[in-house]
């Protein structure tokens, strides 16, 4: 068994970009624990999402089981959306199991507020409240004054890359104070990562002061490693990949131009639940700062203009619809039953599934479709799409080229410790949901009934 174990995320890393650092010798702490331990492909799940992807890492589960898609959910319609938190968790989480034994942390792990454990929390950039720490005595304990979760003050597109440092460094003088204190399993997620990517993914390699972000985040790696010593087993994984899309495909235009689906001119009403949402939102701290960020950071980036064109394009007439994409971070489309207007009836349901996914084979960039059970909050046709974006707007044409940086199922795993075993091989079908049964066993544990496996081949 470990004796000490400590998990770092990188949101959004790949071996494309990390593989280039390392050789270029930017990631001096990274290329040791590559050297001593393993390293393999991870799979992230579908879609690769940062919420859904983190919420099967705590669970082992599959986002069609556990029902998290995105950082929001639907409620019914499609106007009530909430923020995700972790009373949307209906499994338990692998360190519910562990901290009935071990001493936890975790840091900026989303959904994991309000915090299921009794461990030390902080919380994560989606955080609903102003909490700096749990147990909230320790805010005082351990004077932990300045923690933001998210970079302030996006000004100037010019101005991100420095910010983004002076956020890490601030973060870390407070995160520090958890980190020496005791305990058996120390979580940390870097998001940091996914977020330079979005704008500059592509031309990362070639620009020094983006560099420099991976840099730092190497060097409190390597802070870390001295301070736990060689007995902590060290892993390095991202919740998904990265890539540039070249192309979008417009799922609602596609559902409206095979009759699925039927779009109206936004009424009053609409633009009153529009408002509705926006005030909903710029209460949370998370989409406040994502709004800020989208709108003065990203001016020029294609994203906007799709942004903006979905707030303008006609809305979802979901009450003459069957079937629609809410959002194209689900990736996938919902039937119009019971759970939103009842127009579709149960006992159609299979046959306009089979309609849908026979036309949708139809397409040579669909890769894989996977059908779902009705579920609150999961689409029932769930779709791997090849080199295009899925995006709800209802433009005026099904596919558009157009260049996207955006995830993809392809992230990375490092695993370094006294039972890891030293190979140079980059191993494959390691999976996110694999890693709460590996994580779980290594301290003695079983998780039964997970999507996942334990990763017996990283070991001695
Ligand atoms: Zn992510």
């Amino acid at each position: 068994m470990v004796k000490k174990m400590i998990v770092l995320g990188l949101d959004g890393m790949t071996f494309k970009l990390l593989d280039p650092l390392v050789e270029q010798g930017y990631l001096p702490n990274i290329a040791q624990l590559m050297n001593k331990g393993v390293t393999g492909v991870l799979r992230s799940t579908l879609p690769p999402n940062t919420a859904a992807a983190w919420t099967t890492f705590q669970l082992g589960v599959n986002p069609n089981r556990h029902g998290i898609f995105d950082f929001m959910r639907y409620r019914g319609n499609l106007e009530s959306l909430n923020v995700v938190d972790s009373g949307d968790i209906k499994y338990k989480t692998f360190y519910e199991t562990l901290n009935s034994k071990y001493k936890c942390v975790l840091i900026n792990l989303p959904l994991s507020e309000p915090p299921k454990i009794k461990g030390t929390v902080m919380p994560s950039f989606i955080s609903k409240t102003n909490a700096k720490i749990y147990p909230k005595s320790l805010e005082k304990k351990l004077d932990i004054k300045e923690f933001e979760v998210f970079i302030p003050h996006f000004k100037r597109v010019t101005n991100i890359l420095n910010e983004a440092i002076k956020f890490l460094d601030k973060r870390k003088k407070e995160i520090d104070k958890v980190f020496d204190m005791d305990w058996d399993f120390y979580f940390e997620l870097f998001s940091i990562t996914d977020w330079v990517q979005h704008l500059y993914f592509p031309t990362i390699l070639k620009n020094k002061k983006a560099i420099k972000i991976y840099q730092r985040v190497d060097e409190i790696i390597g802070e870390y490693m001295k301070k736990a010593g060689e007995d902590t087993t060290i892993l390095i994984m991202s919740d998904h990949g990265f890539k540039k899309y070249k192309n979008i495909f417009y799922l609602n235009r596609w559902l409206k131009q095979e009759g699925y689906l039927q779009s109206k001119e936004k009424s009053l009403d609409d633009y009153r639940s529009d408002i509705k949402l926006l005030n909903f939102l710029s209460k949370h701290k998370f989409t406040k700062e994502v709004s800020k960020f989208l709108f003065k950071v990203l001016p020029l980036a294609p994203e906007v203009r799709l942004r903006a064109e979905s707030k303008l394009s006609p809305g979802i007439d979901v009450e003459n619809s069957r079937a629609f994409c809410p959002n194209g971070e689900v990736s996938g489309i919902f039937i119009n039953d019971k759970r939103f207007t009842s127009l579709v009836k149960d006992t159609d349901r299979k046959k306009i599934i089979s309609e849908i996914t026979a036309k949708l084979k139809q397409l040579p960039y669909i890769k894989n479709i996977t059908v779902n059970e009705p579920k609150d909050n999961v689409p029932d046709i769930l779709l791997e799409v090849d080199d295009y974006k899925i995006y709800e707007n209802i433009s005026s044409r099904v596919t558009e080229e157009l260049p996207i940086n955006y995830h993809d199922r392809n992230g990375i795993f490092i695993a370094c410790g006294p039972r890891i075993k030293n190979s140079a091989i980059r191993l494959e079908n390691l999976n996110i949901a694999d890693l709460a049964p590996t994580i779980l066993h290594m301290f003695g544990f079983r998780l039964s009934n997970s999507d996942g496996r334990i990763l017996k081949e990283i070991f001695k």
